[in-house]
């Protein structure tokens, strides 16, 4: 039987390739995410073709609880269960504390940590009651070390790895395993968006932006892929990961060794 995943935020960059790579594996996947109806559904049609599996689309927004448990009761409905969830919706905001409005601050922690728990609140039943489940919280090397002008970014992606122990204490004896994925830069649109902002708060120039601070301490001074992050959801959701829980694995080019 296929299994069924949904992944948050996956019209776009890193999720669109997570969800990519479980269609190629033959998966139920639903998707979700903003933006234009006609490609929404031309990558929903690309995805589908991909393998066996079918691939619906949900557009409920992560700062919305009773949307977010429609986006979940849409894969029960439909697929019978959730075997696999990905977290991985996310918005970035560049600026000083001072100048951070506190809306872009409330709804940073919703969509970066808020629709985590809500989301898991929706599919840990169903995945308790399977006997089985994933959890694969997509955080960032933010999550582990900060940079300045992203308090909110950092402070929910820190909060996200909280989430994450916790849950793989509660589910550790249900089959289900939960872990974060720590990516350094990836060259997607969220990054490519704060590349003026960051050029603005620094007063250095664009390309300084790429150089100077995304891969200043990326070691491999490369981007990490979408692709490289995509493989390691597969690979966290396969059997030979079933004893790994309530850690993270970081992709990041060297830079949280420092
Ligand atoms: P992206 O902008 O390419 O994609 C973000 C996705 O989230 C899009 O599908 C967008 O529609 C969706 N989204 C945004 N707000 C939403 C909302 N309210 N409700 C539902 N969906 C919403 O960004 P990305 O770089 O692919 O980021 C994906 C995740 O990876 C984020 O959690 C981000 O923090 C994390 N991450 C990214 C990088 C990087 O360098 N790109 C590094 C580490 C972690």
């Amino acid at each position: 039987m296929a299994r069924t995943v949904v992944v948050t935020g996956s019209t776009s960059g890193i999720g669109l390739g997570i969800a990519r790579a479980f269609a190629a594996d033959g998966a139920n996947v639903v998707i979700n995410g903003f933006g234009k109806p006609d490609e929404i559904e031309a990558a929903r049609a690309d995805l589908d073709s991909l393998g066996d599996g079918k691939v619906l689309y949900h557009g409920a927004d992560m700062t919305k609880p009773d949307e977010i448990a429609d986006l979940i009761a849409l894969a029960e409905k439909s697929f019978g269960t959730v075997d696999v969830l990905v977290n991985n919706a996310g918005i970035q905001h560049v600026a000083k504390i001072e100048d951070f409005p506190t809306e872009k601050w409330d709804q940073l922690i919703a969509i970066l940590l808020s629709s985590a728990f809500h989301t898991m609140r929706n599919t840990i039943p169903l995945m308790k009651k399977a006997g089985h489940g994933r959890i694969i919280n997509v955080a960032s090397a933010h999550a582990l070390v900060a940079s300045p002008f992203k308090s909110a970014y950092v402070a929910a992606k820190h909060g996200v790895l909280g989430l994450t122990k916790t849950a793989a204490l509660e589910l550790a004896e249900f089959g289900i395993t939960v872990n974060a994925i720590c990516p350094g830069y990836v060259l997607t649109p969220l990054v490519e968006r704060q590349i003026p902002d960051t050029a603005r708060e620094r007063g250095i120039s664009e390309e300084a932006v790429k150089t100077e601070v995304m891969l200043r301490l990326q070691a491999t001074k490369e981007f990490v892929s979408i692709e490289e992050v995509a493989a390691t959801a597969l690979f966290l959701a396969s059997d030979a990961a079933r004893q790994i829980t309530g850690t993270h694995i970081s992709i990041d080019g060297g830079w949280t060794a420092q």
